[in-house]
């Protein structure tokens, strides 16, 4: 069978090569693979600066973003043939740390984790992959293509959860969202919000473009100005930053309503440098109660919550954050940028 795969470390081995078919083992499902959304971590492991290939190989299978259909589930499972399912990426470590002994690997302290198709094991753009049953999840068959988004949407699901408790640490009852950046994770963390009941506000560069519409049609209001243009009405209690730009970052922290949260998303590149008055920010943040934490990846109950997410959204709205859709054999374009995009997903079919 076909598979992307990847010398991590090596820019420019990006290949659709053959591969051996996968064999499920007894607790194991056999997949085969509709699609993979691309996302930064893929660009970055492309570009030959991430990735880590299974031990003793040199190639990697691609893809962690996952969607197939179940071709077979062992006996007495809960999944049966033609069933659309996600893979989880991360497996806890072996140790295992505390936290992956509690199940909680999203929060592994050792680092000693891996997850498919990034660290040490194949990820899921081939034509067929197996994965454990309990390392799958139920896509609602009406999704169809947009079932790809479990995995991106379980990331902003964690977000939102650690933000709900951190905020139940005392009285909490927020009404305002600032959700910094339009791409796929800004978009999905303001779905939810809106789902959530709150009054979310979405900030980007962008002015044409489908981001704005996507945001309007959510019932968002779209900001393309600086935070402090957004905040001058009305602060938020809660501010999802979703680009890892440096000075947002700070602009964030300093825009929340007093109690605010402030939880970010965004991975930046280290080695960039700004000024900021640590004083003033630490002042502002003892003063005001405010949190600010990190999220990043997604344990099983955030997969379940996604899943859950997108089935009750719009599918025509997810349709459209499906902005490009690559043929496994021109897989090579998806990783390009162009300025439109949202989602750009590999099919495999
Ligand atoms: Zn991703
Ligand atoms: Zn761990």
């Amino acid at each position: 069978m076909r598979a992307l795969t990847v010398q991590p470390h090596k820019r420019g081995s990006l290949a659709v090569e053959a591969v051996p078919e996968p064999e499920a083992g007894a607790d194991e499902l056999l997949v085969e693979g509709v699609a993979i959304g691309v996302c930064g971590t893929d660009k970055e492991i492309v570009r030959g600066d991430y990735g880590w290939a299974p031990p003793g190989r040199d190639r990697l299978i691609l893809g962690h973003e996952s969607l197939g259909r179940v071709l077979e589930a062992p006996a007495r499972s809960d999944l049966a043939e033609g069933d659309l399912v996600a893979g989880v990426v991360r497996r806890p470590d072996p140790v295992p740390c505390g936290a992956c002994a509690h199940d909680e690997w999203d929060m592994c302290r050792n680092g000693r984790y891996t997850e498919r198709g990034i660290k040490e094991l194949d990820g899921y753009g081939s034509e067929r992959w197996t994965v454990p049953e309990r390392y799958a999840v139920r896509v609602a068959a009406h999704l169809g293509l947009t079932g790809v988004l479990i995995e991106p949407t379980s990331v902003v699901a964690k977000a939102w959860e650690q933000v709900q408790r951190v905020g139940e640490r005392a009285w909490f009852e927020p009404r305002r969202v600032l959700v910094t950046g339009a791409g796929p994770i800004g978009l999905l963390a303001a779905m939810i919000g809106v789902q959530r009941g709150l009054d979310v506000h979405v900030l980007d560069r962008v002015t044409d473009g489908p981001k704005p519409g996507l945001v309007r049609d959510l019932g968002a209001t779209y900001h393309h100005g600086s935070v402090a243009e957004v905040t001058e009405h009305a602060r938020p209690d809660v501010v999802l930053e979703a680009t890892g730009v440096g000075s947002l970052v700070f602009d964030a922290m300093e825009a929340t309503r007093p109690y605010g949260i402030v939880c970010l998303t965004g991975v930046s590149s280290t080695g960039r440098t700004i000024s900021l008055d640590a004083g003033g920010l630490n002042r502002e943040l003892v003063l005001e109660n405010d949190a600010v934490i990190g999220s990043v990846n997604a344990n099983l109950r955030h997969y379940r919550a996604a899943a859950d997410a997108l089935a009750a959204a719009d599918p025509g709205w997810l349709g459209r954050l499906l902005t490009r859709q690559v043929p496994l054999e021109r897989a090579a374009s998806a990783f390009g940028a162009a300025e439109q995009d949202v989602k750009v997903v590999i099919t495999l079919g």
